[in-house]
């Protein structure tokens, strides 16, 4: 059994990684940050401009504060119409990126109002969006051993027609997702969303440099 410290503290994104990758590497234990025992590891600052820079910050980082392999994952959702934003700061982009101490559920509230307000007067071909997944894994000592980039693409929903959907996180509930844009991504059941997922794209890729641990 291959053990791997999955170095995220988001209990939506622990659950749908481990699903996603019992499938394609069952013979590897995703161990939770917070099932380590003892203290938690400092969270790393995000400081980077890029997935692929926070997603390499936090592999490296909870490597070596825990001395174990570990899979970092940054994601966030890009829209066109906004030049790719919210970007790396999809998680706090009602405060600009800030944290500012609000719990996560009224944090994703906030963020998606301010979408769905940024977007007013845009027309339904123009909202173009996609949720971005980096996984990058990182060596006991901090050796990066690979990095993937999978992508989900859909569409934001006009006001009154989203926010929808009771599954999912985050903006899935205004995510429309592609080619026919009939559901939101919080309407699709947990198992179909993992099969068409950012995150579902990602861990293929990233399953032959598991397999190669
Ligand atoms: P991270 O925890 O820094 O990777 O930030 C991820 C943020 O991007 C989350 O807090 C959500 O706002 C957004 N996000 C990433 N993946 C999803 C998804 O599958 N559904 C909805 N929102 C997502």
């Amino acid at each position: 059994m291959i053990e791997i410290v999955l170095a995220t503290a988001n209990p939506h994104k622990v659950d749908e990684m481990r699903a996603i990758f019992a499938q394609l590497t069952p013979n590897t234990r995703l161990i939770g940050l917070g099932e380590l025992g003892g203290t938690v590891p400092a969270e790393p600052a995000e400081t980077g401009s890029t997935f692929e820079e926070n997603s390499t910050i936090k592999a490296i980082s909870y490597a070596k504060a825990t001395g174990r392999t570990c899979l970092a994952d940054d994601s966030g959702l890009e829209i066109d119409a906004l030049g790719g934003r919210p970007g790396v700061i999809s998680s706090h982009y009602c405060t600009d990126g800030q944290e500012a101490g609000m719990a996560r559920e009224e944090r994703d509230g906030a963020n998606n109002n301010r979408v769905l307000r940024e977007l007013e007067g845009v027309a339904p071909e123009q909202r173009n969006a996609r949720f971005v997944c980096v996984m990058t894994l990182s060596s006991a000592q901090g050796a990066v051993l690979g990095q993937v980039r999978g992508t989900f693409e859909g569409r934001i929903g006009l006001s009154g027609e989203v926010p929808r959907g009771k599954d999912g996180f985050g903006y899935d509930p205004l995510f429309l997702v592609a080619p026919d844009f009939r559901r939101t991504s919080a309407e699709l059941p947990g198992q179909e969303k993992n099969g068409v997922s950012h995150r579902r794209s990602a861990a293929e890729q990233m399953a032959k440099f598991v397999r190669s641990l």
